[in-house]
């Protein structure tokens, strides 16, 4: 789950982490009277859940109250990438001296927290990790130990952050650990942390990435997220407890079981097909979760064939063969689909499939192939 740029920069500087003054407006009206409280020049920027706003003209200057209740009304008339404006935050503005990149996230690799930093702030970390690489500067921490002192140091010199700023420096990395860990995110990023004209850091943008699965232990947290920033699938996936990812290929996966969906989606890759979606219905699912996952699988527009790949266990293969019926008789569609039910029940549920004129496939790769052959418009 993503927290909105003012959320997270609430939250660090519940850690001492100096932020800009500002607050959310949902009008262009009362980004006006925030512009007014603030004094001065103030930033209008939209709050979507995406990076790059800034260069989408999601992030704009305003000199004065009229300016901010005009560049508001612009604002949130936007879409950028595809998400609609609904709020904006008006900052206070900063006078920018220089921008750099503080963040934390995890190394599965080194089975710790990595942080992060780099003196080219302001732009996508990952463009500066593949055009100039020599520019990051990376410390691994003890999740026993904590940050060290001599670690943030580490990186402030590998940034040749002027020495005056150091020690402020040192605090805004611990209150970005203990961000991260304290929140169970799996991301926390400042980017830009900026060093004012008179030489203070300030957090300018954040962004944290919360772990789904850790959500449970805060409530305070999981209440944040934002509805309106959800893609209908994801929302309906949550509301079956189904796991799904959205992927970029043509090819529909419905599959029990989070290894088994992997293997299928490895199998699709390997015999030349591109997965749409990761997809576990997990176990002992219901004609209504098969109905409801179908429902998602057909709602993306990049899919062209269907495959089930389901291993009967816990879960039945003519429950899940009613359920793919379910789903038929709502949503009307004609795109092929290929079932391979095997386990719990497997004679029954391809008997009902076979009834009801689906292609099945007596092998996880003969499935695999007829899906891709059907993608490719070939069967
Ligand atoms: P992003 O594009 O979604 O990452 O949004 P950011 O909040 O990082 O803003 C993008 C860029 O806008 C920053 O890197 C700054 O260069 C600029 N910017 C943001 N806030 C201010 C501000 O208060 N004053 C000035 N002068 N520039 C700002
Ligand atoms: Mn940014």
């Amino acid at each position: 789950m993503k927290l909105h740029e003012y959320q997270s920069k609430q939250l660090f500087s519940k850690r001492g982490i100096r932020i800009p003054r500002g607050r959310v407006a949902m009008t262009a009206a009362e980004a006006r009277a925030i512009a007014e409280e603030l004094g001065g020049r103030s930033v209008i920027k939209s709050q979507v859940l995406v990076g790059g706003r800034g260069k989408a003209g999601g992030i704009r200057l305003a000199n004065n109250p009229e300016e901010a209740e005009e560049l508001a009304t612009e604002v949130l008339g936007m879409e950028i990438k595809g998400l609609p404006v609904r709020k904006v935050l008006v900052d206070e503005a900063a006078e920018i001296g220089s921008e750099i990149y503080l963040g934390i996230t995890n190394d599965r690799m080194a089975r710790s927290p990595v942080m992060i930093s780099s003196a080219e702030g302001g732009v996508e970390i990952e463009e500066v990790a593949s055009s100039s690489p020599e520019k990051i500067a990376r410390v691994w921490i003890d999740p026993l130990l904590g940050l060290r002192d001599y670690q943030a140091r580490n990186l402030a010199a590998s940034m040749e952050l002027p020495r005056d700023n150091w020690r402020e420096f040192e605090g805004i990395a611990r209150g970005l650990y203990e961000t991260y860990v304290a929140t169970d995110a799996s991301l926390a990023e400042i980017n830009p942390l900026v060093i004012t004209k008179s030489g203070e850091l300030l957090a300018l943008d954040g962004k944290i990435v919360l772990d789904d699965n850790a959500l449970y232990r805060h409530a305070d947290l999981a209440e944040l997220r934002d509805l309106d920033e959800e893609a209908p699938s994801e929302r309906e996936a949550r509301k079956y407890g189904l796991s799904y990812v959205k992927l970029e290929g043509e090819i529909g996966c419905m599959v029990n079981g989070a290894g088994l969906a992997m293997a299928t989606m490895d199998v699709i890759k390997h015999l030349g097909g591109a997965p749409a979606n990761f997809l576990d219905i997990g176990g002992g699912a219901g004609a209504e979760k098969v109905a409801a996952a179908l429902g998602i699988i057909l709602a993306d527009h990049n899919v062209k064939s269907v495959m089930f790949n389901i291993f009967g266990g816990i879960t039945r293969c003519d429950e899940v063969a009613r359920g793919i019926l379910m789903a038929l008789r709502e949503v009307r569609t004609d795109l092929p689909m290929v079932a391979r039910l095997v386990g719990t029940n497997e004679e029954e549920g391809r008997k009902l499939l076979a009834d009801a004129d689906m292609n099945t496939a007596a092998s996880l790769v003969d499935a695999a192939r007829k899906a891709i052959a059907a993608a490719q418009g070939e069967s």
